[in-house]
C-alpha cells in the first residue's frame, strides 16, 4: 500500500484534528502519500481530495472541530453515490480509507469495503461514546467536561435562587453522556433516551429532596429523552414545581479545545488506523480497551453498542438523595 485518505463524518468531535496529524505524520513517516477528503462522504462524491503532508497538519492538535470539514451526507446511503465515491478513490490511487466519525460513518465505510473492496480502518470519532469496540470515542472526554463546566455554574446560581434547573445536554440516541453529566454534575435526576421520561417519578423524587434539605435541582435532559422546556413544563403542570429555569448546552457541547485524553487517545488511534492498514487489515476499527489499542471488526461498532450500565443510572439515582 503506497496511498491512503483520511476523512471525517458525521458530527464533529474534540479531537478529531489530533487523529488526522496523528494519521498524517504516521503515514509520512512510514513512506505513504496521504489524502485528505473533505466534508466527509460528500467530498469523496464531489472529488474534493487533496494531498497532506506534516507541515498541512501543524498547530492543529489543540483545535476543535475538524480541518477536513464533515457532513451528513444523503447520497451516500444510495448505491450511485457510493459508485462515485469508490471512482474518486480509484481516480487518486487510493487503496486503503481511515474513517474518523461514529457508528453511521462506519457502516458507510463497510460499504465501500463490501460492495468495492476498499480496505477501510474505522477511528471512534464522536462526543456519544455509544459505540462497540473502545470504552472511549474521541472527544467525548472533552464534551462531558463542557457540560460539566456549564452544570458547575448553573449550580452556583441553582443554590443561591434555590431553583430547580432543567439542563438539555446532547444525546440523541444514546443517554451515555448524559447520565455521566448526571453522576459527575451531582445532578438530582437524568432523563435518557433509553427509558420514556416518568414525569410521575422525577416530581416525587425532586419532593423527597426539598423534604431532605436541598436547597436546589439539576435535572440533566438528554436531547432525545424530551427538550429541556417539554421536561420543565410537564413537571409544572403536575406539581408545585412551577418556577423552574431551562438551559440548553446544546452545540456548545461539541466545540472547544480538546481534553489531554482525548487529544492522546486521538494521537494513538490515529497512528494504530495506519499501522493496521499497512499491516493488510480492512473492514475492522481500532478502538482503546482496558489498557491497549485492539483491533475489531468494524461491525462492533453497532453490533455491540455501547450503553451506560445500570449501575450508573442507580448510582446516580443513590447519591441523588
Ligand atoms: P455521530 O455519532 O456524531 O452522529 P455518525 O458517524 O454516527 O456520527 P451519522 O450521521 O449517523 O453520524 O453518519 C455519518 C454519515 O455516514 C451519513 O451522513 C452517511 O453519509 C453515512 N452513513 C450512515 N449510515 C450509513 C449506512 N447505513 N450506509 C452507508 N452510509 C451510511
Amino acid at each position: 500500500m503506497k496511498t491512503i485518505g483520511i476523512l471525517t463524518s458525521g458530527g464533529d468531535a474534540p479531537g478529531m484534528n489530533a487523529a488526522i496529524r496523528a494519521i498524517v505524520r504516521t503515514a509520512h513517516v512510514k513512506g505513504l502519500t496521504v489524502y485528505g477528503i473533505q466534508r466527509g462522504y460528500q467530498g469523496l462524491i464531489d472529488g474534493r481530495v487533496a494531498e497532506m503532508g506534516p507541515r498541512d497538519v501543524s498547530g492543529i492538535i489543540n483545535k476543535g472541530g475538524t480541518i477536513l470539514r464533515t457532513a451528513r451526507c444523503k447520497a451516500f446511503l444510495e448505491a450511485e453515490g457510493r459508485r462515485e465515491a469508490a471512482q474518486t478513490l480509484a481516480h487518486h490511487g487510493i487503496e486503503g480509507l481511515a474513517v474518523i466519525g461514529g457508528d453511521g460513518s462506519y457502516r458507510g465505510a463497510h460499504d465501500l469495503y463490501t460492495e468495492y473492496g476498499v480496505p477501510c480502518i474505522g477511528v471512534p470519532g464522536t462526543i456519544d461514546n455509544d459505540i462497540g469496540g473502545t470504552d472511549y470515542t474521541i472527544g467525548y472526554d472533552t464534551a462531558l467536561n463542557t457540560a460539566l463546566d456549564a452544570i458547575d455554574k448553573i449550580r452556583d446560581t441553582a443554590d443561591s435562587h434555590e431553583r430547580l434547573f432543567f439542563v438539555e445536554v446532547m444525546g440523541r440516541h444514546s443517554g451515555y453522556l448524559a447520565m455521566m453529566c448526571g453522576v459527575a454534575g451531582g445532578a438530582e435526576a437524568v432523563l435518557v433516551p433509553e427509558y420514556p421520561p416518568d414525569y410521575d417519578a422525577l416530581v416525587a423524587s425532586l419532593r423527597k429532596g426539598a423534604e431532605l434539605g436541598k436547597r436546589s435541582a439539576i435535572v440533566v435532559v438528554a436531547e432525545g429523552a424530551a427538550t429541556a422546556t417539554e421536561a420543565a413544563r410537564a413537571v409544572s403542570e403536575h406539581s408545585e414545581f412551577t418556577d423552574s429555569r431551562v438551559v440548553v448546552i446544546g452545540h456548545l457541547q461539541r466545540g472547544g479545545v480538546p481534553t489531554a485524553s482525548d487529544r492522546i487517545l486521538a494521537s494513538r488511534l490515529g497512528n494504530a488506523a495506519v499501522d493496521v492498514l499497512l499491516e493488510g487489515e480492512e473492514d475492522k476499527m481500532v478502538g482503546w480497551e482496558g489498557k491497549e489499542v485492539l483491533l475489531r471488526p468494524i461491525s462492533t461498532a453497532w453490533e455491540q453498542k455501547m450503553k451506560f450500565h445500570e449501575s450508573m443510572k442507580d448510582l446516580a439515582h443513590t447519591l441523588a438523595s
